[in-house]
């Protein structure tokens, strides 16, 4: 069966065709550690991870590229806050720890986990090629893309320019330096306090969405197959994203499938930590196993906006429980079962249905603890288990003391 995959370009279910099969480009916007992860990151990555595991599992070779943004407004900020505390140091702080709560939850560490302040000169070729091929200007130390001079702008929102125009750009500041409304910063000019790098247009710091643009084409070439990111940083993060590197690199399109993942609400409100309702893995993991924490974000489609209760992982006990039982149950040898490898697979294929998927394995592990399963269906669940990430089912990962297995 072939993989299918909803991209947010086009808005359509499409046969996965990578660039340079079997190889499968896949970069996902990573972290500001600023400040702790909450479980909408983790919904993300172990969403992510699991989609990863696939694809290896269907015979591609993944490259995952996950990305750390180490400068931006908020590390300012929080830098300042804390009496000017280095950047370095908070980032390196916040890192560890959202690295561990994802080794335990047994996500698989990223081929390349680039950082932002390592690829200012790339970000510097980036945009003098933008300037070079028409669509950057510069004001007094800032550099713009100009949005109205790539035609595409809009498309990955699916919206015309006037439509977008209307929306709040969250990157507004600086308006009165702008051309147009929707034109954002590809490097800006820093104040005295704030850490900066010397550049063609004087000293200064790169703009957000440049950095990953010129992360992703450094680690993956100019084309990519599959950009993730929370269905949050569509506009303007993504829909820049691609106006740069198109602008860039002459080559279209930058990437072939957009996958948002939804939000993660905390009993209907948005998880911030402005409301101070952030629910955390870590603290979460105190009471449930990492495996219960993985079955519960699991069970919930990628692209669905979730809702936290507090009752949602008390709920899965008894369904966790029975899948770790009939992976332990003993069996006879045998193939993993055909039948039900197809059905897992038919669920996972159409837009990687995860919730489906989920009840096929369900429905096998209560046949195997009711002895009336068919030879190899305990196989195939293990299998399938283990190729979802859960640690029980002997998948390989940090959980399992396989800090870089071949996936
Ligand atoms: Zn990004």
């Amino acid at each position: 069966m072939t993989l299918r995959l909803y991209s947010t370009l086009g808005r359509e279910v499409r046969e996965l065709r990578p660039v340079a099969p079997p190889e499968v480009r896949i970069y996902v916007c990573g972290v500001t550690p600023y400040d702790v992860t909450h479980l909408g990151h983790a919904f993300s990555y172990v969403q992510f991870d699991a989609l990863r595991r696939y694809l290896h599992y269907k015979g591609f070779k993944p490259k995952y590229v996950q990305n750390i943004t180490d400068i931006d407004d908020d590390m300012i900020m929080v830098s300042k806050r804390q009496g000017g505390r280095p950047i370095p140091e908070i980032r390196d702080e916040n890192d560890a720890i959202f690295r561990a709560d994802l080794d335990r939850l047994n996500v698989l560490r990223p081929h390349v986990y680039p950082r932002a302040t390592d690829h200012i000169p790339q970000i510097i070729e980036a945009t003098e090629a933008i300037i070079r091929n028409g669509c950057g200007y510069v004001v007094d130390g800032d550099v713009f893309f100009e949005a109205a001079n790539f035609p595409g702008y809009g498309k990955l929102n699916g919206v015309t320019i006037a439509e977008l125009a209307k929306r709040e750009n969250p990157e507004s500041k600086r308006e009165w330096k702008k051309r147009g409304p929707l034109d954002f910063l590809l490097w800006q000019r820093t104040e005295p306090d704030e850490p900066s790098w010397e550049s063609p247009w004087g000293p200064g710091r790169p703009g957000w969405s440049i950095e990953c643009t010129a992360m992703s084409t450094t680690h993956l070439g100019s084309q990519l197959d599959i950009h993730g990111g929370g269905s949050d940083l569509v506009f303007p993060h993504h829909e820049n994203e691609i106006a740069q590197a198109e602008v860039m690199t002459g080559q279209a399109p930058f990437c072939g499938f957009w996958m948002h993942n939804g939000m993660l609400q905390l009993e209907g409100v948005k998880m911030s930590k402005s409301l101070g309702n952030l629910v955390l893995a870590r603290v979460l993991m105190q009471e449930f196993d990492p495996d219960h924490l993985r079955l519960y974000l699991l069970s919930h489609h990628y692209r669905e906006n979730a809702d936290y209760h507090s009752y949602g992982l008390p709920a899965l006990g008894a369904r966790y429980e029975q899948l770790m039982l009939a992976v332990r149950a003993e069996s006879a040898p045998a193939e993993p079962s055909a039948v039900l490898r197809a059905k897992w697979e038919a669920a996972m294929d159409e837009d990687f249905g995860l919730p489906q998927a989920l009840d096929v394995l369900d429905e096998a592990a209560v046949r195997v603890l009711h002895g009336t399963a068919e030879p190899g269906e305990q196989q195939l669940l293990r299998e399938a288990l283990s190729v979802l990430g859960f640690a029980f089912a002997g998948s390989p990962g940090p959980a399992n003391g396989h800090l870089s297995p071949d996936l």
